[in-house]
């Protein structure tokens, strides 16, 4: 199925399941920046959540906000029952430490998953883990190489991999070009995050090989991936219209199970 049916099947069944809610799940987001890409992001979380009946609270604040003020900021919410999930909205401006500040929100309520003891684990490898077991992809003893190792998609979808039995790679900056193609030509699911536009081309890849895509770059007002479309694999997912959006429906996903376990 492709992941735009997927998504839209994935949130219609959970537009059902919160319609017979008695008490309506709470997102609350907070923003302190005014930036275009964030400002569509917030947007498109708050679209995501009321097409599916969960109401969205944003709270935007002033951008020369001290940490301190913040923190009291998260922790009204961290204390407020009736909201059930919580997002602080990155990037945070230059005068706040943004890993001090993932630190703050309630692991319960961390429906992005970047505390380490969060309840969740960071929506887009999850979203990503979800729809391939959806497409019924066989992991044990497959050959996985995730390029890029960030700590909110690269590492995370190493362990998640790994955990689902594939034999991972993680490849990166300083990983040589004779290397990263040995390793490609053998991998049967490559997932890529770097922000390189079609860095995957001309390598060779297995035909019945899966290819990931997490890579968003913007150039003249398009988007495009990390990958070059229609490469000879069995599986590509598409940019845009790929991985953001199971990024998104992850979010809605953990806010329900937030909900769930806060309710109790
Ligand atoms: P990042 O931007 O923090 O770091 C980039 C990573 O790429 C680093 O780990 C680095 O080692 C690796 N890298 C850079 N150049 C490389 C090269 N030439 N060869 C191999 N590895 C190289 O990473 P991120 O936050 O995971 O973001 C990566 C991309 O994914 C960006 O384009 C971002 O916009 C996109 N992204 C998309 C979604 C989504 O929902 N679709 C979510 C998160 C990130």
């Amino acid at each position: 199925m492709s992941i735009k049916d997927y998504v839209a099947l994935k949130k219609e069944e959970m537009r059902k399941e919160v319609s017979e809610l008695k008490i309506v799940p709470t997102l609350a987001i907070i923003q302190v920046n005014d930036d275009p890409a964030s400002n569509a992001y917030v947007k498109g979380k708050l679209k995501d959540a009321e097409n599916i009946g969960i109401k969205g609270i944003l709270i935007k604040l002033d951008e020369s906000i001290s940490e301190e003020d913040l923190i009291k900021e998260i922790n009204k919410i961290n204390n407020d029952d009736s909201i059930h999930g919580l997002i602080v909205q990155m990037p945070l401006p230059k005068q706040i430490n943004e890993e001090h500040i993932k630190l703050m929100v309630d692991p319960k309520k961390d429906v992005d998953g970047f505390h380490p003891l969060s309840s969740f684990n960071p929506c887009t490898p999850q979203g990503i883990v979800d729809y391939l077991k959806a497409e019924n992809v066989d992991f044990a003893d497959k050959n996985a190489v995730v390029i890029g190792r960030s700590n909110i998609v690269g590492k995370p979808m190493a362990k998640m991999l790994t955990n689902l039995n594939c034999n991972t790679t993680i490849l990166h900056s300083k990983t040589s070009k004779k290397n990263l193609e040995m390793f490609l030509a053998n991998a049967d699911i490559i997932v890529i995050a770097i922000g390189k536009k079609w860095f995957l081309d001309k390598q060779t890849f297995k035909n019945d090989a899966i290819i990931v895509d997490v890579g968003i770059n913007r150039e003249d007002g398009k988007l495009y991936g990390d990958a070059r479309p229609d490469l000879n694999v069995k599986l590509q997912t598409p940019v845009p219209g790929g991985v953001g959006l199971l990024t998104r429906l992850t979010l809605m996903k953990n806010l329900l199970q937030a909900y769930y376990q806060e309710i109790k």
